[in-house]
């Protein structure tokens, strides 16, 4: 089952099998509040007019303002947006911080378009959603091939439009225009936290062989925080690639030679392999960090890692998550693992609408102790359920969510 909507709501089904949840709750929660789509027009350098097609998906908004990034990427359609949407809000609630769950995108390959282009068309997407955006309504990010650059704009964009120049419409800007200390490293640090808490009960080793999929700002980070904490990257890719090496790659030449020549493929320090070749390698922790649908109930058997750790949205299928479990393999579930960029963006927009300035370390230390508290939490849940993390974190989730719309 590929449709990432349909994925998303048989694992609501599944998780929610274990509980009382009542069914008009479960209707409800599997059914966006609202979904938004609207043509984009831009000018093109070559002096014609393209029309792009954009989305919001605002899911649900009981525990807080919706929240979520914004997705650019040529494959992306409403079931896609409405899927990621769907996970924000049980990963709002998994972090336990006041955030309801949305997420956007444009149906858009923007390596295609120049920086003009790019910049058109996120001042038009916000242009046009400005009236359903907002510090108390709907709180955007970035996510695949959006950049701080890109929520700049689109914060610029909004204070254009309302005059609220807070800047706490939009998370992930830079620095200098109200970003958040650590929000560039978040997802991957938040994830190490969980990760830390978790190695030893999930019967890890000290020092871990590590496979990440994926080397963009979640798997980047990701391989330089593990490595510096003592594991290894035996193996990585991006989108054109991949490259292995059984002992262990340095980090920093790695990204050098990405920033060199924009793919990790090539790189001197391991050997390049065919980049479907690394979900399957040896390891103890796999990292899926691209995107979604990407281990599958035709490949999960060959799976070769101790533990699935998930810092992309949904890269695990219903059914390959049913095969990860009965071969005894756990999956540390997306809504757990890459919680750590939601919950700094709400540190963000904390900041910006208090008009402070945190230190990362007073942001890392705060994340930390949340990041630890939520994966305990879900540790025992499983166990007292026993049951996979997975739908441990749905109940979780779903359990606040329910509170707060009975409320
Ligand atoms: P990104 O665009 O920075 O990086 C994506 C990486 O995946 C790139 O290196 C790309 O080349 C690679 N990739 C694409 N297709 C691939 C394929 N078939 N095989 C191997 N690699 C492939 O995006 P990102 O922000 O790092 O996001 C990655 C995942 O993490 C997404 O699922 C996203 O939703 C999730 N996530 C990101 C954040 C964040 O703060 N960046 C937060 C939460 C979740």
């Amino acid at each position: 089952m590929n449709n990432p909507f349909q994925n998303a709501l048989a694992q609501l089904s599944r998780a929610t099998r274990l509980t009382s949840f009542p069914p008009d709750f479960l209707e409800r929660i599997s059914h966006p509040d609202r979904q938004i789509r609207i043509s984009i027009p831009v000018k093109m350098d070559d002096g014609s007019l393209k029309v792009f097609e954009g989305y919001r998906v605002q899911f649900n908004n009981a525990r807080g303002p919706y929240k979520g990034g914004i997705r650019y990427h040529q494959d992306t359609d409403i079931e896609e947006v409405k899927a990621l949407a769907f996970w924000m809000a049980l990963k709002c609630a998994v972090a336990n911080i006041p955030m309801g769950g949305g997420k956007g995108g444009v149906t858009v390959n923007p390596k295609e378009l120049s920086k003009r282009e790019l910049e058109a068309l996120s001042r038009g997407w916000m242009r046009a959603m400005s009236d359903v955006v907002g510090p108390q309504k709907d709180v955007p990010a970035p996510d695949v091939n959006t950049t701080p650059e890109i929520m700049a704009w689109m914060a610029d964009e909004f204070a254009k439009a309302t005059g609220d120049t807070t800047g706490a419409v939009i998370t992930g800007k830079p620095l200098e225009v109200g970003g958040s200390e650590g929000r560039g490293t978040a997802t991957a640090q938040g994830g190490f936290y969980v990760f830390e808490a978790l190695q030893e009960k999930l019967g890890l080793p000290t020092s871990c062989r590590v496979v990440i999929q994926g080397f963009g700002n979640a798997g980047e980070h990701a391989a330089d925080i593990w490595s510096k904490a003592g594991h290894k990257i035996v193996a990585t890719s991006d989108s054109k690639g991949a490259v292995r090496n059984p002992n262990g790659m340095d980090i920093a030449a790695l990204y050098d030679h990405k920033k060199a020549t924009g793919s990790v493929v090539g790189f001197v320090g391991g050997e390049t392999i065919d980049g479907t070749e690394l979900l399957f390698q040896e390891c103890d922790v796999l990292i899926p960090a691209a995107l979604e649908n990407q281990i599958r109930e035709d490949n999960a058997s060959r799976i070769q890692a101790k533990v699935v750790f998930e810092l992309a949205n949904g890269p695990t299928t219903p059914e390959a998550d049913d095969q990860l479990f009965g071969r005894d393999i756990p999956v540390v579930p997306d809504i757990l693992a890459n919680s750590g960029g939601v919950t700094v963006s709400t540190f963000e927009w904390e900041q910006n609408l208090k008009g402070e300035h945190w230190s990362e370390a007073d942001v890392f230390t705060k994340l930390k102790d949340m990041m630890e508290k939520e994966a305990n939490g879900i540790f025992e849940k499983s166990v007292s359920l026993k049951t996979d993390l997975r739908r441990a974190a749905f109940v979780i989730a779903l359990e606040r969510i329910q509170n707060a719309m009975k409320l």
